[in-house]
């Protein structure tokens, strides 16, 4: 039997890319899967697609930004599904810029989702999967957690944090708490969206040539958690085949 089968799964940033389509993954493969992002139109979409298939999935608006939102996101996922099994912090952002631009906005706002958004994450489930008797945290970071390219001083360094943070994560979390860091290449999602200066839009559309589909990540992303109990799977690098 999958080890997937019957997991209360909460996905953080669901609604496009990577997080939807490990949604969709896994609610085919029989867990039960609970997600959350900003735009609830597009979580609604989704979940009556997969109910339709009578897939087990349910949604709540979340901002990872905001602690109460993250608190009550993992409450929502053991209330409807009485337990929480893997939380998926998924949600970023990467508006990437020179550093000499100044856009320290945006160098707050990606501190903000994509560091204090996987902390809030965890400080939200960790109690409950300690309590439960054990639980898997996924943390989504990058292959630009092992280099740092023109424009993504920021956005490697949010991601050399989830690293830090995951590792400090597996030491404390003793022998019942995985821990997996998913580490994408270039992935097909709306990710580039969020660069607002046209120059760096240019250098990163050349830079993504050769690009993954989001479901490569979603497969990498059920292997470490169909692992058994005591298999923990501590890091996936998923490139291209084709980026050199
Ligand atoms: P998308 O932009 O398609 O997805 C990002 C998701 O994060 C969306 O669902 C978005 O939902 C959500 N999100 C953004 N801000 C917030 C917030 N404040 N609160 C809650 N949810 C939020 O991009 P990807 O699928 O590519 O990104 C997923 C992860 O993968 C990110 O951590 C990214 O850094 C990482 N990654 C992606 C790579 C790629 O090439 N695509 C490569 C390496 C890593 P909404 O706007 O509805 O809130």
């Amino acid at each position: 039997m999958s080890n997937i089968r019957g997991k209360v799964v909460a996905i953080t940033g669901a609604s496009s890319g990577i997080g939807e389509a490990a949604a969709r993954l896994l609610a085919e493969r029989g867990a039960k899967v609970v997600l959350g992002a900003r735009r609830t139109e597009r979580l609604e979409t989704i979940v009556r697609e997969l109910r339709a298939r009578d897939r087990e999935a349910v949604h709540q608006r979340l901002d990872v930004t905001a602690r109460g939102d993250v608190e009550s996101f993992v409450r929502f996922a053991c209330q409807s599904f009485g337990r929480v099994d893997v939380l998926i912090n998924n949600a970023g952002i990467m508006p990437l810029s020179p550093l000499e631009q100044r856009h320290v906005d945006e160098w707050d706002r990606m501190i903000d989702v994509n560091i204090k958004g996987v902390l809030y994450g965890i400080a939200a489930a960790l109690p409950r999967m300690k309590e439960q008797g054990g639980g898997h945290f996924i943390n989504v970071s990058s292959i630009a957690a092992h280099r740092v390219v023109h424009t993504a001083a920021v956005y490697s360094a949010t991601k050399f944090a989830v690293n830090a943070i995951s590792e400090g994560l597996r030491q404390e979390g003793g022998e019942t708490i995985r821990v997996t860091v998913i580490s994408p290449g270039p992935t097909t999602s709306e990710l580039p969206n969020t660069i607002s200066d046209p120059a760096t839009k240019a250098f990163v559309e050349q830079y993504r040539k050769a690009i993954l589909p989001a479901e490569a990540i979603a497969r990498a992303i059920a292997f470490a958690v169909e692992q058994p109990a005591d298999v923990d799977v501590n890091e996936i690098i998923v490139r291209p085949t084709a980026q050199g």
